[in-house]
């Protein structure tokens, strides 16, 4: 997944005629059930950049949480990072009364953008 997106955001900036860092940071809306944990994400995000043009950038993540609507009281929960996106039916347990629900939203990475680095003040 990680790979996807580092390859995702290096053709986007060919297609713009961007082949030479630095790359200051990349944006991405990420729905909450795509990864782990931000932690695990972004390290594997700067591993596998490495020797890319975007070593070194920072990973912002715009996190689209998964909801969970209660059957139980109608409550309805938002899920950031932390739900485990690898279940195939996630689910989760209603904070206001326990029942366990499944999830829903909280899917699929978009909208990357990047900011270059501009100038060379500190190089
Ligand atoms: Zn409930």
């Amino acid at each position: 997944m990680v790979q996807d997106l580092v390859d995702g955001v290096l053709r986007g900036l060919a297609e713009r005629g961007v082949v030479r860092g630095p790359v200051a940071a990349v944006r991405v809306r990420i729905g909450a059930l795509e990864f782990h944990s931000r932690e695990a994400l972004v390290l594997a995000f700067s591993a596998l950049s490495g020797g890319t043009i975007l070593d070194g950038a920072r990973l912002d993540l715009e996190v689209v949480p998964a909801m969970l609507w209660c059957e139980g009281c109608g409550r309805i929960t938002e899920f950031g990072d932390g739900v485990d996106g690898h279940d195939p039916l996630p689910s989760a347990a209603c904070p206001g009364c326990g029942t366990v629900g499944a999830l829903t939203g909280g899917r699929g990475v978009e909208r990357m953008e990047v900011d270059l680095a501009s100038g060379t003040s500190g190089a």
